[in-house]
């Protein structure tokens, strides 16, 4: 076995380990492969082993990469800033965008994802940990966005996502996690629909999982750790 077949095993022994100590179905639980900086080598190795949904950071690099692997059925997810001036490659070639947390930037990805494709489906960004460095819309201006985003057409808006402040104590992981599936709640007592909670990294899975993870963003356990960029 390769050494990314390897890493996948376990990682998907620890998410099966973690949904059951949550009561959850593993099933309700979808593993995206963070790609970014790994070649596309790496990516076939990671599909072999039965892996389907990667995660692409950088646009520059994803659009590179992705007509690379266009022989294989892979479904893409963008988990990065966006530049406005990459939101026509965006709507083109991804199927799921985590990263929202401006209004402009749906519209243009509303206005440039192609009639034959099914909806873009979207997550919006909150910054949890409120650290003013951090990506994600404030929760305060969470439910206006999301009304905007509900609105357009070609955007299918799924749920929240969030990048915790890491700390490697389990408790203080969980406590920031939860702010997420509260304010997932309070959007769903308001008359959304959402089902989505994009939550949990390598480090913070188990974590993510107890507080009720739709789908957990790995990376470096699966590919090695990155270099720095
Ligand atoms: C890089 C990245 C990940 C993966 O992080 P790891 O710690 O390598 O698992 C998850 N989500 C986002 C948004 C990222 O940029």
């Amino acid at each position: 076995m390769t050494t990314v077949a390897n890493a996948l095993q376990a990682i998907r022994q620890r998410l099966a380990e973690a949904a059951a100590a949550a009561g959850r179905p593993a099933e309700g639980i979808q593993l995206l492969a963070v790609s970014k900086t790994v070649p596309a080598t790496a990516i076939r190795q990671a599909y072999a082993a039965g892996q389907r949904a990667f995660g692409e950071s950088y646009a520059q690099e994803a659009m590179e990469k992705i007509p690379a692997l266009n022989d294989l059925p892979l479904e893409w997810h963008f988990i990065g800033p966006i530049q406005s001036n990459k939101t026509r490659p965006l709507a083109e070639h991804f199927s799921w965008v985590h990263s929202l947390e401006r209004a402009k930037i749906a519209e243009r990805l509303s206005a440039a994802r192609p009639a034959g494709l099914p909806d873009l489906q979207v997550c919006i960004q909150v910054n949890i940990s409120g650290e003013a460095s951090k990506s994600g819309v404030a929760p305060e201006e969470l439910l206006p966005l999301a009304r905007q985003v509900q609105a357009l057409p070609r955007l299918k808006l799924r749920g929240l996502m969030a990048i915790p402040e890491p700390t490697p104590d389990p408790a203080h992981q969980r406590q920031q996690l939860r702010v997420l599936g509260e304010l997932l709640d309070q959007l769903n007592a308001a008359g959304f629909s959402l089902d989505t909670l994009s939550m949990g990294m390598s480090d913070d899975l188990e974590a993510a999982i107890a507080e009720g993870a739709t789908i957990v963003r790995v990376g470096s356990a699966i590919f090695g750790k990155r270099p720095k960029i």
